[in-house]
């Protein structure tokens, strides 16, 4: 069946954005593209209803599409200028990557689980949305590719991949959930080639903060 963007949604998501922009959310960019973005093409039609709550919800192969608050959070922090070059951990089911999308981004981005890989890529191409969607381990990131201007990573490491800061531009920002008992999100400001700077989000509204876990290995 053929999924269209009515005018229910597009006024669900309208009140998702107000919403958002209440709590705390300022960049017009982040809310104007979360504005273009229809959520509900990545959810399966059961939830159908439900994609413009400020709710995770299942994606299949035990994973969540990324938190409203958490998209746009992640996406004012890393401050997406148009022609960024962005690497993204986790694509799931590409939500996420269609935000970056309408930010201006030129993004890379990786997915460990080949079922969401392939119906990310399905869905990115039919609202035509590019982007280069790999699929392999995250923590090795794309070394061909680099350096990164920005890195999101939208599942939860135990401590910081080192590739992934090799692989970062001097100047540059990740975004990350950092931590092995509990996440805290934390931005990385890379200030030269070894150094960095490191802001934590410690309960800044922790009950939308919750990943699943950025897993070794393939399989
Ligand atoms: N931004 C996505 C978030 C999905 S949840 C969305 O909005 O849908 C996090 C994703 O990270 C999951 O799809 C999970 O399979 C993936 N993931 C976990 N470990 C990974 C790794 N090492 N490399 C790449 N992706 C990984």
């Amino acid at each position: 069946m053929e999924v269209v963007d009515t005018i229910k949604h597009q006024g669900q998501r309208k009140k998702l954005i107000e919403e958002l922009n209440t709590m705390g959310i300022e960049s017009k960019e982040v809310l104007n593209a979360m504005l273009k973005v229809p959520r509900h093409y990545f959810l399966d039609s059961s939830f159908e209803d439900f994609a413009y709550q400020n709710k995770a919800f299942p994606i299949g192969e035990e994973q969540t599409i990324s938190h409203p608050y958490t998209v746009a959070f992640q996406s004012e922090m890393l401050d997406i200028k148009k022609g960024d070059k962005v690497l993204e951990i986790g694509t799931g089911c590409g939500y996420q990557t269609a935000v970056l999308f309408h930010l201006g981004a030129k993004i890379h981005s990786i997915e460990r689980q080949h079922t969401l890989h392939h119906k990310a890529k399905v869905v990115l191409a039919k609202m035509r949305i590019k982007a280069h969607l790999n699929y392999g381990d995250g923590y090795l990131g794309l070394p061909n590719h680099a350096p990164f201007d920005k890195i999101i990573v939208t599942a939860g490491a135990p401590e910081m991949p080192q590739e992934l800061f090799k692989q970062l531009a001097i100047g540059g920002l990740m975004m990350i959930p950092l931590g092995a008992k509990k996440q805290v999100m934390t931005l990385i400001v890379k200030t030269s080639e070894t150094a960095l700077k490191k802001i934590e989000f410690d309960n800044f509204n922790e009950q939308h903060f919750r990943f699943v876990p950025m897993l070794k290995n393939k399989q």
